[in-house]
């Protein structure tokens, strides 16, 4: 039986981000996760251009720059082939340079992050997987660990930190996922090679079978994610499902001509869901462990980058307090919630939108019209604009009146288009 301050479960972003900022702050942690690292997932790789200070804050941004990383200079929206557009990302403050993001391979981002838990000494244990928790008077103070070769593990703890994404332990074993009424919805995604982008941007293609996200993550090759309804694929074979939706629109069509898959597409279920908060003290959840926002606005690292540094002010005076209760860990909850629960809604209404053609090439007429309400949009999904300035009745009336205005004439575009589809 081993004893840390804190006990991190799973190395992605979030596990990563919580060991260090905690390391820092002097006290004991340890880091499990399931796999070998390098490892790779399913995901956009783009990431908004606010984790930069908290990657810079980490150590890891040199690192990350030194492997020459793709950078992205906004987003380019196409609505069902018809209207799009493509914003760059608004100046952080005026008279400032525009921002980028990252766009870089999580098989190589998270093997950075995991190399900088061991730069700074943090005890790293890799192929370890956590099967429960050891409660004492209704609290979490340990957990239990399946080791290589069938070895057995129980570790104890103040606190532990669940990082395990979107099947964590604490999900499944104290039931804290919301149940979701939607369809189902499964992401897939792959690399592409020989192939390098007209422009800087994340192209997000809205359309059939489903929307895809497509970014230059390397010199030559991009990644592109489809997400559809599960329904839609009916035992039809993965990787033709994804080459054909694909290839079913113009504007993909085009802009992956002479690109070739460079790798067997790989799957995840992607849907968008809400966690409760545990009701045991000893037990905190960050990342997508707490919650997982649809990935349209793909922001999901540094939600889980940011999550970490909440956590961990709420952390570092619960162990001055000594104090591991339910109530006192709930402030972290409370200030989550503070920060994020505007872009939850705000991806909420765009999932309304994307799957509503009309509504979608409304939005995007508009938004081409209203530049200043393009920016505050794409200023929002960078994170580095407050959430409330797009979910917010000053922000529908301005929408409402680009829509209404006689000069537009979207309103009549629209029907016309809706006639002749
Ligand atoms: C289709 C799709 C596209 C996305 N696109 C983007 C994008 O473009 N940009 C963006 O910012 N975000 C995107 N996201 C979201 C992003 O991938 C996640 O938000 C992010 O990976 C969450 O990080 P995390 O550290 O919470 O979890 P993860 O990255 O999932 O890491 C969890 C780790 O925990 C380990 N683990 C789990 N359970 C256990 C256990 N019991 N014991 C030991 N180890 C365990 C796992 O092995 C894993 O390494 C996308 C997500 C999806 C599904």
């Amino acid at each position: 039986m081993e004893s840390y301050d804190a006990v991190i479960i799973g190395a992605g972003p979030a596990g990563c981000a919580s060991a260090l900022f905690l390391h820092r702050a002097g006290y004991k942690v340890i880091v499990l996760d399931r796999a070998l690292f390098p490892r790779d997932k399913v995901c956009g790789e783009f990431i908004s251009p606010a984790a930069d200070s908290i990657l810079e804050d980490l150590g890891v941004l040199s690192s990350i720059e030194e492997e020459n990383p793709e950078r992205v200079r906004g987003v380019f929206i196409s609505s069902y082939g018809g209207a799009e557009l493509g914003i760059d990302y608004p100046p952080i403050e005026k008279g400032q340079k525009s921002p980028t993001s990252l766009s870089v391979p999580r098989f190589l981002l998270d093997n950075l992050l995991l190399k900088q838990l061991k730069n700074v000494g943090i005890k790293v244990l890799e192929e370890h997987s956590v099967d429960d928790f050891i409660f004492d008077s209704g609290n979490v103070v340990g957990i239990k660990v399946k080791a290589p070769e069938n070895h057995r593990l129980e570790i104890t703890t103040k606190v532990v930190i669940d990082a395990g994404g979107r099947n964590a332990i604490s999900l499944r074993r104290l039931n804290l996922k919301n149940k979701i009424k939607n369809e189902g919805k499964i992401a897939i995604a792959a690399h592409w090679k020989n192939i390098r982008l007209p422009q800087a941007y994340c192209y997000m293609h809205v359309g059939s079978p489903g929307y895809t996200g497509i970014a230059q993550v390397a010199r030559d090759t991009i990644n592109a994610v489809m997400i559809t309804g599960t329904s839609q694929i009916k035992g039809q074979n993965i990787t033709e499902f994804y080459k054909n939706g694909i290839k079913q629109n113009k504007k993909r069509r085009a802009l992956l001509a002479g690109a070739e898959l460079a790798e067997e597409p790989r799957t995840v279920e992607s849907l968008a869901f809400s966690v409760k908060a545990p009701k045991c003290g000893g037990l905190v959840l960050v990342g997508d462990a707490a919650g997982f926002i649809d990935p349209f606005t793909g922001e999901g690292i540094y939600l889980s980058l940011r999550s970490a540094q909440l956590a961990a002010t709420t952390l570092d005076c619960a162990f001055k307090t000594s104090n591991f209760s339910r109530s006192k860990l709930a402030e972290y909850d409370q200030a989550r919630s503070n920060e994020f629960s505007a872009k939850f809604t705000l991806s909420k209404i765009l999932q309304k939108v994307i799957y509503n053609r009309r509504l979608c090439n409304l939005v995007v007429k508009n938004l081409s019209k209203n530049p200043f309400l393009a920016d505050e949009i794409v200023g929002v999904i960078g994170d580095y604009l407050p959430a409330k300035n797009a979910v917010s009745l000053r922000f529908l009336i301005k929408f409402l009146r680009g829509i209404l205005s006689p000069q537009n004439k979207l309103i009549d575009t629209t029907v016309s288009e809706a006639l002749n589809a």
